[in-house]
């Protein structure tokens, strides 16, 4: 089919990097058998060219198997227990099915107070862009041991809305137990809808309140997850995790799941960065550096820095100014003012000499940079 005639390829098409979240929903039954089935799409999906974050669920359900638990603890300090030990056996069902197809796999998790902190964000989003670097497939998760919003909230809803930005995914995948988000109750033989274009307007109609099951408050909330993603200009597509093929066949097979999308396609980095943050302090770059910064896709290193300005910390965003003084592009940077101001103007090996460690060579790399 021509792109025109069909939406999902014209704005699924050039996805080169999505996240996939698998609800807590679609583990519950089968887990095993259901992340092999991942696993096989995701080998496929990568001869594709497609790069993947998984944010799973599903080890309070795994945990509470091991313990023996036969229904779902009432106290918190059970379930995150539940998930601590769960969350052992999802990786290694992760590690098994991932490594049959010669996939390495890694545990990130996290809280949204880590995507909160600058810090946070920026060391989460380098270790993220590494794993990318060597071909793993990052299995991120709540960490339940030290927060409990996914547990309360969202069953990873919200974690897995702030993804794309980290690590700059053009779409995020809801994968749930339901096939899609209803125009009405399926039992009143509401159908899936294909494609939303408006999410705020859904968003609203749903909070309105149709029913307020289960079901309803999980489709509420992949709805709220795509209007995160959507400010980001990712699009998100909400499906079945228990359709066998979903990931292999998504990106082309229309009748699979909602599309939602973003008003506007991703021009997200420079938003966020150049737009959304406030500054915390200037970098006054040299000639040389302001020349290859301008020229092409490249990083600033310490030996690019002339003087900085700010008491700015790591991942914070600063203004970096030309020897002129005007600012020509902004970023996120990956030391902060204290460690700076010792390296700047040094070389990497310096650097190491200076600082004792060695975390990015770069003080602010191309990747978290934006030239105006
Ligand atoms: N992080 C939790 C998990 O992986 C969230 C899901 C839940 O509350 O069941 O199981």
């Amino acid at each position: 089919m021509k792109n025109q005639e069909n939406p999902r390829r014209q704005f699924l098409g050039n996805v080169r990097r999505a996240v996939i979240k698998v609800g807590a929903s679609v583990l519950a039954e089968l887990p095993v058998a259901r992340i092999r089935s991942f696993a096989a799409d995701l080998a496929l999906l990568r001869e594709g060219g497609i790069e993947v974050v998984i944010v799973s669920s599903g080890s309070i359900g795994m945990g509470m198997t091991r313990l023996d638990l036969k229904r779902r603890p009432r106290q918190m300090p059970l379930l995150q227990a539940a998930a601590a030990v769960g969350q052992v056996e999802l990786m290694a069902t992760y590690e098994d099915a991932l490594r049959a197809h010669r996939i390495p796999t890694a545990q990130v998790l996290l809280t949204g107070r880590d995507l909160d902190s600058p810090e946070h964000f920026l060391r989460l989003r380098h270790t993220l862009m590494s794993l990318f670097d060597y071909g793993v497939v990052p299995v991120v998760n709540e960490n339940d041991s030290v927060a409990v919003d996914e547990i309360v909230g969202s069953d990873n809803d919200l974690l897995a809305a702030r993804t794309p930005r980290l690590v700059e995914a053009d779409l995020l995948v809801m994968l749930t137990a339901a096939e899609g988000i209803y125009a009405a109750s399926p039992r009143k033989g509401g159908e899936v809808i294909a494609l939303v274009t408006e999410i705020d307007e859904l968003a609203a109609r749903i909070s309105e309140g149709i029913s307020r099951g289960r079901v309803q408050r999980s489709l509420a909330s992949k709805v709220r997850a795509a209007q995160t993603a959507a400010q980001d200009g990712v699009p998100t597509l909400v499906a079945s995790g228990i359709r066998p093929g979903v990931l292999a066949n998504m990106l082309d097979d229309e009748t699979i799941g909602t599309l939602l999308l973003p008003s506007r396609l991703r021009r997200s980095r420079k938003q966020w960065i150049a737009e959304g943050l406030a500054p915390r302090g200037a970098l006054h770059v040299t000639a040389d550096a302001h020349r290859t910064l301008v020229e092409g896709h490249r990083s600033l290193q310490a030996a690019g820095v002339a003087s900085a300005e700010g008491g700015f910390g790591v991942g914070d965003v600063v203004r970096l100014l030309d020897p002129g003084g005007s600012e020509f592009a902004r970023g996120l940077v990956s030391h902060g003012a204290a460690d700076l101001q010792q390296v700047q103007g040094k070389d990497p090996v310096e650097m190491e000499q200076i600082l004792g460690f060695r975390h990015s060579d770069e003080v602010v790399r191309r990747d978290d940079l934006v030239t105006l």
